[in-house]
């Protein structure tokens, strides 16, 4: 057995400690009875002094339930102090008659909940003391407190070993067991509410190599330092996994292909940049995939795969991704997120067709050209797009100037200069960059945020009360 799975299986099967040690602190000669129940009415264990208090052998005891041990009226009490427990009581306790072969005893009933590491019920804890024999009751008591402690050390215990059992040691990052369990509900959420869901995996380049260069404990040396590169540029929402030896996965919720993209790139840019103990240069490739509609986790997961596989095809030290995106109406993330990505919305329509078919066009052409910056397109196709983008913007200028001065819109004059200087800005920026002196990120994030979303979602709003059937 794998050692993570141990560790969990010892975490989930608790219970055995917690009664080992029960029947550990109830000395018994005390006549204390201890008892574990499952939530189906069932005992799961019970201790010697119990067999005497109940007039049966534990081994009888066991997959028992109250009804069948008990006369109607004490198993009645007793389901209404599980019910207590099972309701989220820290105890509940009664005094019943039980009657055993040497006759009947008067017994203080304590219950406790045990509970798992996520604070859920597994079980309840019984305790039953004889009270005819007052001399106990003392002793008991103390008992009960050292218990108690106990207990509480124990679900300590059991919450570090939960998260143990979820997370790598080496890296701190969740293991596979821990993204298996957690995807499963971000794809119900994706579901029911629509929310984008992505991933990632990122592999490192030549790892291999690494190792045989520098030695196994180099090697997990850059493993460590890069969860520490990865974990520094996520997001809160974001996890990070290791998938296996080398290979790590990021699942974004309420991400959408394209941001995923954008996170990737700027995953690999910064692990590409990072100094390495040992080794120094460390480069990665990335596949990236978002969740479809109807689609398993395995199948969403090979996409993301077959992407990474492609980038490790195109020459390793990039970002592929999976081309499928789900069609989505409406939903979308904020244009004002730290991510490039645009995502039309309703709230963004003025209410003339002309003008929102345009303005959702060029959010179109704002995307497109990201994509295939990400793709690493070559550079003749990204200058094609880069000028159908400015010619899809300086038409759309002109014919939005059109329409809100027939509109009647006062402010016509001065939104038609803002035009003017957002494109003669743009103009110098794309000579630039045809001449070579301007990244094109500066570019597109000119392009995509000055031009297109910040100037559609500030300025072009004053005009919208001007236009007709607006909503
Ligand atoms: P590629 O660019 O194609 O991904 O080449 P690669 O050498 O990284 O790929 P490959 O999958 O062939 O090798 C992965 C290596 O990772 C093999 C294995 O020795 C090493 N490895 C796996 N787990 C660990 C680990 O926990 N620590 C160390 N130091 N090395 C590991
Ligand atoms: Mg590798
Ligand atoms: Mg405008």
């Amino acid at each position: 057995m794998h050692e993570d799975d141990l560790i969990y299986t010892f975490a989930k099967e608790y219970l055995i400690r917690a009664s080992d040690l029960m029947s550990l602190l109830m000395p018994k000669t005390l006549g204390v009875g201890v008892g574990v129940k499952g939530l189906d009415g069932r005992y799961l264990l019970a201790n010697k002094a119990m067999e005497a208090l109940f007039g049966q052998t534990a081994e009888h005891i066991t997959h028992l339930t109250d009804n069948d041990l008990f006369p109607s009226e004490v198993a009645t009490r007793l389901q209404l102090s599980d019910q207590q427990i099972i309701d989220g009581a820290a105890a509940a306790s009664d005094e019943l008659d039980l009657s055993a072969k040497g006759g009947c005893k008067r017994c203080l009933w304590l219950k406790f909940p045990m509970m798992g590491p996520d604070g859920e019920i597994l079980s309840i804890g019984s305790v039953v003391l004889d009270i005819s024999r007052q001399e106990d009751v003392a002793d008991m008591r103390q008992s009960l407190d050292r218990l108690q402690e106990t207990n509480q050390e124990l679900q300590k215990t059991l919450v570090e070993l939960d998260r143990l059992a979820s997370t790598d040691k080496l890296t701190g990052a969740w293991n596979r067991r821990r993204l298996e369990e957690t995807v499963i509900n971000e794809m119900d959420r994706l579901k029911r509410y629509d929310h984008p869901l992505s991933l990632l995996i990122i592999d490192i380049d030549f790892f291999k190599k690494i190792n045989d260069q520098h030695g196994h404990v180099a090697g997990d040396q850059v493993l460590a330092k890069l969860a520490a590169v990865v974990y520094s540029t996520l997001r809160v929402t974001d996890s990070l996994t290791r998938w296996g030896g080398e290979e790590f996965v990021v699942l974004s919720p309420n991400t959408t292909l394209s941001t995923m993209a954008m996170l990737a790139e700027r995953l690999r840019e910064r692990i590409s940049q990072a100094v390495f103990p040992a080794v120094k240069q460390v480069t990665v490739s990335v596949g990236v995939a978002e969740c479809m509609a109807g689609e398993t986790w395995e199948e969403w997961f090979k996409r993301a795969d077959s992407a990474l596989y492609r980038a490790k095809a195109c020459g390793r030290n990039q970002v592929q991704l999976a081309p499928e995106t789900p069609q989505r109406v409406g939903v979308g993330e904020n244009v004002s997120a730290n991510f490039v990505q645009l995502s039309w919305h309703s709230a963004y329509e003025c209410g003339n067709p002309l003008i929102d078919g345009q303005h959702r066009a060029l959010f179109g052409h704002a995307n497109y050209l990201l994509a295939a910056l990400l793709c690493g397109r070559p550079s003749e196709e990204v200058a094609a797009l880069i000028d159908a983008l400015m010619g899809a913007v300086v038409q759309h200028f002109k014919d939005e100037e059109a329409i809100i001065t027939a509109a009647g819109f006062p402010g016509s004059a001065a939104h038609a200069a803002i035009h003017g200087e957002l494109v003669d800005r743009a103009v110098v920026l794309v000579d630039r960059f045809h001449a070579g002196t301007l990244a094109v990120g500066e570019l597109f994030q000119f392009l995509a945020h000055d031009v297109i979303a910040r100037h559609m979602l500030g300025a072009d709003r004053e005009f919208f009360p001007y236009m007709q059937n607006r909503r």
